[in-house]
């Protein structure tokens, strides 16, 4: 038997997971590490402390497995987007990780975005006009840290630091570059326009591979300490958003994937790469031939964990006394209202949102209460508010990829079978949930498959994912969000006036 280990290099930790050639996860290792916010918008993390995670993670499950290491054929990565390191002559960081949810570069980005130019970039680019991106950040470099961004020779995110670490060797694979902002997703290359507007030059990014590229001559302290044979081949794999479909089995087109974690995103394999003419949604490399668009949204888990600890106080101290889920006391009660909340209607936008409006100042609302509501129909409303807007996105992403066939929906949300029912009722779809564990691990873990030859095709993953439920949508129910879908989009469009001026409220007092 052949063996893979897929290792996520995530915002809060390192996870290692070893597979055998069929998906069977043998060890898992999860490895964290701290976020550093010492002043305003700041989100770094130090480099040396994720790499030692790394090669942590990649120890424990290597050591423990009752397996000959030589079987373990490779190693291969999945990432964080849109972290950016700088590095001087000698390849030295001169900076943390600024991580993706580092906002210290939203000047930068609205500026681009109001001069027209960012639209213009994101159409090569497919990644949104955003201060998440390494375009928007180096332009903050360039602007406010002018000293540091005169000694930066490189420019990488954490993945090629962690792997030139290893190897010696300063490569990005084309996922991780394609959501940089600075990279050309339809050349396949480093975007001029992009880097003049960023003011620097191809020679100070690492050099572009595919997906699939092999590293070997592992180093050998870090063949030693991890116990991995030194002719194993590392696969540089991509970005654990686009992995993340796969490893779920949302591969094939017309499959959609959806998660509601604490955000949520929707996500679509294309075989073609395409961007939205309204900038709405980003689009990233998989493999060659292979595209992910979609659109990520904050406003996921996030709400619901607010309703419940602002209007549920006491029912989550029962919960806690009861020792049962507080999450399933509610959902429990938010099913005893009607589909549709007596026409209450939900914007649930607590922390601005990226999809589909990309406004930072929106906010939440809820409209046409009347006397007869009752805290179960706003908490009704708030959980079909979440969905109404991921289905908004949808709205998006069919102009641009046509309509999906079928959702394979994943996340904290899926324990719910109330939320689950409404996501098919409202998208009127069939819903399955896959049986996925760290799908982005189990993604790296094929792509590497496919680069090593254990495999012929990343489709080869429907035979590693099973599927625990499916939902199909029920017809009582869609009349009633049929109904209400039109009267959401128009609110949450109407009030983009009101939310610069509430926002700004906000601010000032
Ligand atoms: P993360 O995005 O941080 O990985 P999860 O995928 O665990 O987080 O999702 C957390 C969110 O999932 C919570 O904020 C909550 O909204 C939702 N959630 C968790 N458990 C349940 C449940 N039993 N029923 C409904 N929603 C749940």
């Amino acid at each position: 038997m052949n063996y893979v280990i897929g290792a996520d290099i995530g915002t809060t930790s390192t996870k290692a997971v070893l597979y055998d050639q069929t998906g069977t996860v043998l060890e898992y290792a999860n490895v964290g590490y701290p976020l550093y916010q010492t002043e305003p918008d700041m989100a770094e993390q130090d480099v040396e402390e994720i790499f030692e995670a790394v090669v942590d993670a990649l120890t424990q499950v290597t050591r423990r497995a009752a397996i000959d290491p030589k079987d373990i054929k490779g190693v291969s990565f999945s990432a964080a987007m849109h972290s950016l390191i700088v590095l001087d002559e000698e390849k030295k960081p001169l900076t943390r990780s600024i991580t993706w949810a580092d906002n210290r570069a939203a000047k930068y980005s609205e500026q681009l975005k109001a001069s027209g130019l960012g639209q213009k970039i994101y159409e090569k680019t497919g990644t949104p006009i955003h201060p998440m991106a390494p375009l928007s950040k180096i332009i903050w470099l360039r602007t406010e840290k002018p000293e540091l961004f005169a000694q930066a020779r490189y420019f990488i995110g954490i993945k090629e630091y962690v792997l030139y670490k290893l190897f010696g060797e300063l490569k990005i694979d084309q996922s991780i570059a394609s959501a940089t902002g600075l990279f050309n997703i339809f050349t396949l290359d480093w975007e001029p326009e992009a880097l003049k507007v960023a003011g620097i030059t191809a020679a100070q990014l690492p050099e572009v591979v595919s997906t699939s590229y092999q590293f070997h001559g592992l180093k050998h302290a870090y063949a030693e300490v991890t116990g991995l044979p030194e002719e194993i081949a590392f696969v540089i794999g991509a970005s654990d958003g686009v992995l993340s479909n796969l490893g779920v089995n949302a591969v094939e087109e017309g499959v959609l994937a959806l998660t509601i974690g604490t955000s949520g995103a929707i996500r679509q394999v294309v075989n073609q790469p395409a961007t939205d003419p309204k900038g709405r949604l980003f689009c990233y490399v998989l493999a060659e031939d292979r595209w992910v668009i979609g659109g990520p949204v904050n406003n996921g888990g996030i709400v619901f964990r607010w309703v419940r600890d602002q209007l549920f106080t006491p029912e989550k101290e029962t919960a806690a006394q009861m020792k049962v889920d507080s999450y399933d006391l509610l959902t429990n009660m938010a099913e005893k209202i009607p589909a549709g909340s007596d026409g209450l209607i939900f914007l649930p936008y607590l922390g601005g949102e990226r999809a589909p409006l990309w406004d930072a100042n929106a906010r939440g609302t809820f409209f046409g209460l009347n006397r007869s509501h009752t805290r179960a129909h706003m908490l009704r409303a708030a959980l079909e508010g979440i969905v109404f807007n991921l289905y908004t996105v949808l709205l998006a992403l069919e102009e641009v990829t046509g309509s999906p066939k079928s959702i394979q929906a994943t996340g904290g949300f899926a324990r719910s079978s109330l939320w689950r029912q409404m996501l098919a009722d409202i998208f009127e779809r069939e819903v399955t949930i896959p049986e996925s564990f760290e799908s982005s691990c189990l993604g790296a873990a094929v792509l590497g498959m496919k680069s090593l030859g254990l495999i012929d095709d990343l489709t080869a993953v429907k035979e590693m994912v099973g599927v625990t439920k499916t939902h199909q949508p029920n017809e009582e129910n869609y009349a009633a969000y049929r109904d209400l879908l039109p009267i959401f989009i128009r609110l949450s469009r109407t009030l983009s006036q009101e939310y610069k001026a509430i926002a700004e409220y906000q601010r000032n007092h």
